[in-house]
């Protein structure tokens, strides 16, 4: 398939979706609305993720979607991907500067330039929040410490395949800890995430990723990226069988994020993280891809493992 061929098969996938009543349109690409039950889906594969994740003795920590902007601006996003970023802008003007917003307004031009940054951005990553939050508690105990987050995220990245929305939920275990404990965490779930989603009976691979770096500076941290194999994603085709779909990433950081927030291990070592990321979106449209639009009519392997 070439690129116009992809182009028209996410259209045609997204209209579908749409038609069936699972995608709520609101005129902006990326960003749906979500049926009954697409969200049925949704928190039964979240239940399942609990059923797998949950005996591993994770500290459960729930946050908005927004993140302190101090943390995001110590974060480095915006050195990696500030075309993604979104912040979150806020009037801060007099009555004049109002007067002057509603007339630009009523004369259909830009009226965003008296908005101001407010102290909050949009989570990129439901992980973001978790590592000065662990920072601030001190060093980490033997056991290093495992954290199970939820969050809506933001990327701003319109585009009209369905499965590259621009809010989606990211369902996430981070690990924090010594090398070997980070390392370890990834290699199971690697293995955990592949029989997961094959007890869902949709055909998968798993391939060494990157993330997309922005600019010339970033096409060489994509390329370190992969050599190092930091980034594995579990692979799904939702909208074209050669170029399937991430729906759960698996990522070694190193000691990024632990360095940044010095965040240090028991024996005074700068702690190492790696996350598991599961897309729910991306997840619930593989399903209805390969079993059909009405969950209903699944196979019953599949349902047992999502309704029991
Ligand atoms: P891609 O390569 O497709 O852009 P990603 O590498 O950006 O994916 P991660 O940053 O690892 O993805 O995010 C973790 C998970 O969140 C992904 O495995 C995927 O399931 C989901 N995800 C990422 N971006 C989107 C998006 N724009 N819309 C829906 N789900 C997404
Ligand atoms: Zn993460
Ligand atoms: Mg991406």
């Amino acid at each position: 398939m070439n690129m116009l061929d992809i182009g028209a098969a996410q259209t045609a996938y997204r209209d579908e979706l749409v038609a069936a009543g699972l995608l709520i349109p609101t005129g902006v690409d990326g960003l749906y609305g979500r049926s009954g039950v697409f969200e049925d889906v949704v928190e039964r594969f979240d239940a399942l993720v609990t059923r797998r994740g949950g005996a591993d003795g994770a500290e459960v920590m729930r946050f908005p979607p927004a993140l302190n902007r101090r943390h995001f601006e110590e974060s480095d996003y915006l050195k990696s991907f500030p075309h993604l970023a979104g912040t979150i802008h806020s009037f801060a003007g007099d009555e004049k500067a109002h007067r002057t917003l509603l007339r630009r307004l009523e004369d259909g031009q830009d009226w965003t330039g008296d908005q101001a940054a407010t102290d909050v951005v949009m989570t990129p990553a439901a992980c973001y929040p978790v590592y000065p939050t662990i920072a601030r508690r001190g060093a980490l105990s033997d056991d290093g410490k495992l954290i199970d987050v939820f969050s809506y995220c933001f990327r701003h990245e319109p585009s009209i395949d369905p499965a590259r929305m621009q809010m989606f939920r990211m369902r996430e275990y981070i690990r924090i800890g010594t090398p070997e404990q980070v390392v370890a965490f990834r290699e199971a779930w690697l293995e955990r995430g592949r029989e997961m989603m094959a007890s869902l009976e949709v055909p998968l691979e798993i391939d060494v990723a990157n993330d997309p770096f922005f600019g010339r500076a970033g096409a060489m941290l994509s390329s370190s990226q992969r050599e190092q194999k930091l980034k594995f994603e579990l692979l799904i085709p939702v909208t074209s069988t050669e170029k399937p779909t991430a729906c759960l990433s698996f990522n070694y950081h190193q000691d990024h994020f632990g360095h940044i927030w010095d965040i240090r291990t028991a024996d005074g070592g700068i702690a190492h993280t790696a996350c598991v990321g599961f897309g729910m979106e991306r997840v619930a449209l593989a399903l209805f891809r390969h079993h059909g639009f009405d969950p209903a009519g699944w196979p019953a392997a599949v349902r047992k493992v999502l309704w029991g």
